[in-house]
């Protein structure tokens, strides 16, 4: 049996008298690639958000690597070894690929090994050893998205949060990037949860999943043992 990682229980989230998030539940074991699924505007990004401790909670609670987390500041959070990668990537376009990738070591157990993280992160992805130097705002879109991660690698985290990574990149580039997130997941074993709207991909590429819907985790399984039929009436709420 694995270890559990994060457990998030019952969690719920307001915008204002709006219930964006109603006492989701998830769990993630110890290098496990779990998708969250869902029709845009189902919850996903609030739901990672809060656990990143960039939401209040109104209730329930997120546990990571066996701490109480909950409405923690999002500094410790990443400290304690949660990373969420935003929609877009977002980089620092004005500053050099390696500052921006330098960025992601502020946690204090990160900034020892950094120089070891940074040669790592270049072997995972060397084109951006190719343009250390350049402004990440000269990248394409896929190399920008490569910065996000490397800089997220940086802090050495035990579990990455990729929120829609695919949004915007041709196929070509999602297919390489997803290669090189299960790379990093088996090498690093890196526990992964993949925010996807793309249900056949991420269901592929996970060991489990959940599906979100109207702010509620409404289906949970195994990636490779779910239904279709079960799977689209959990998705659309029928
Ligand atoms: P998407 O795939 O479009 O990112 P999602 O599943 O991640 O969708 P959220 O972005 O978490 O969904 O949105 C959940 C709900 O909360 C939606 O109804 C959305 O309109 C609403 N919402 C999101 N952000 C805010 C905000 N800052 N203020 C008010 N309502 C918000």
């Amino acid at each position: 049996m694995s270890d559990v990682l994060l457990t998030i229980e019952k969690l719920s989230v307001m915008y204002g008298d709006f219930i964006a998030v109603e006492e989701a539940s998830l769990t993630v074991d110890e290098g496990q690639i779990v998708s969250l699924i869902g029709l845009n505007g189902a919850g996903k990004t609030t739901l990672m958000s809060a656990v990143m401790g960039l939401h209040k909670p109104a209730s329930g609670k997120v546990v990571f690597n066996g701490k109480d987390i909950t409405s923690a500041h999002t500094d410790r959070i990443v400290a304690q070894g949660l990373s969420l990668i935003p929609q877009g990537g977002r980089c620092f376009n004005r500053m050099s690929v390696q500052d921006n990738l330098l960025m992601g070591s502020f946690p204090k157990t990160a900034r020892k090994g950094a120089k070891e993280t940074l040669a790592h992160i270049y072997e995972l992805f060397p084109v951006l050893k190719e343009k250390m130097r350049d402004p990440a705002g000269s990248l394409s879109g896929g190399q920008r998205q490569m910065v996000a991660i490397g800089r997220a690698l940086m802090a050495r985290p035990k579990c990455l949060i990729f929120d829609e990574i695919s949004l915007g990149l041709s196929p070509a580039v999602i297919k390489d990037i997803y290669h090189r997130i299960r790379t990093i997941n088996e090498l690093d074993k890196t526990a992964v949860i993949l925010i996807e709207q793309d249900t056949r991909r991420a269901l592929r590429m996970s060991d489990s999943f959940y599906v979100m819907l109207k702010g509620r985790t409404v289906l949970s399984g195994k990636s490779d043992e779910v239904d279709a039929e079960t799977l689209k009436d959990a998705y659309f709420g029928i």
